[in-house]
């Protein structure tokens, strides 16, 4: 891996909230040594350390809200200014809005494509995912289905405070009314590629793997 630029492998997941693209954003960013970069875990612990951004930005994701394109945007790039993000990153969350993608087009230099997966789940299978995924009560470590206590601390499970049934057809409605365009911006693109997200974690893991192949050619 002499040459930072070759290897890089940028990768940003689209998809619904309930799609599963922040569990195969952590697998695919762990085979592959680049950081995932999730903005909704950078606001849960802001909120949970109680600082200034999470200040900011409590009430609204307690409404299922999309917090502020200019903060968003200010998150992002100082996270890409770090390090380990040199090699590529795996983006989850954001870009939510056409105005976050085209901050994001500025953020990033010519050298790597930009891979735009979109995760595809119905609407149905969407909301009954939202109404049982748990977390971790402690660590905030999104738990998979039928266990019992969080694989990485021990910590109980817990509802996530924006998960409850209406504040995820709030959500749900958000993202068809903000989101959704962003996926008419990206899908014009070459580099743009759709997973279908109804199936085993296995299958969607090895279609997104094959998406970003097809685009990178396997570097
Ligand atoms: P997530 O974990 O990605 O579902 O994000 C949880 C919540 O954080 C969202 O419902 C929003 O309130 C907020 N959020 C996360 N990422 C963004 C973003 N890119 N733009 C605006 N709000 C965001």
């Amino acid at each position: 891996m002499a040459d930072a630029a070759r290897t890089a492998v940028r990768v940003v997941m689209l998809g619904a909230p309930g799609a599963g693209k922040g569990t195969q954003a952590e697998r695919f960013a762990k085979a592959h040594g680049i950081p995932r970069i999730s903005t909704g875990d950078i606001l849960r612990e802001a909120v949970s350390e109680g600082t200034p951004l999470g200040r900011a930005a409590k009430a609204t994701m307690d409404a299922g809200r999309l917090v502020s394109d200019e903060i968003m945007i200010g998150v992002v790039k100082e996270r890409l200014e770090r390090k380990d993000a040199d090699h590529g990153f795996v983006l989850d969350g954001f870009p939510r809005t056409v105005a976050q993608a085209e901050a994001l087009d500025k953020m990033i230099d010519g050298s790597a494509p930009l891979v735009i997966v979109d995760v595809e789940v119905p609407e149905d299978v969407l909301v009954k995912r939202l109404a049982g995924r748990r977390i971790c009560g402690n660590c905030g470590w999104n738990a998979l289905p039928a266990i019992e206590r969080c694989a990485r601390c021990g910590g109980p499970l817990v509802q996530r405070s924006d998960d409850g049934e209406q504040v995820v057809r709030e959500r749900l409605r958000i993202y068809a009314n903000s989101t959704q365009p962003l996926v008419d911006f990206y899908s014009r693109r070459a580099t743009f590629r759709s997973v279908d997200g109804d199936q085993t974690l296995e299958s969607v893991a090895a279609d997104l793997a094959a998406a970003v192949a097809s685009v990178v050619g396997g570097r």
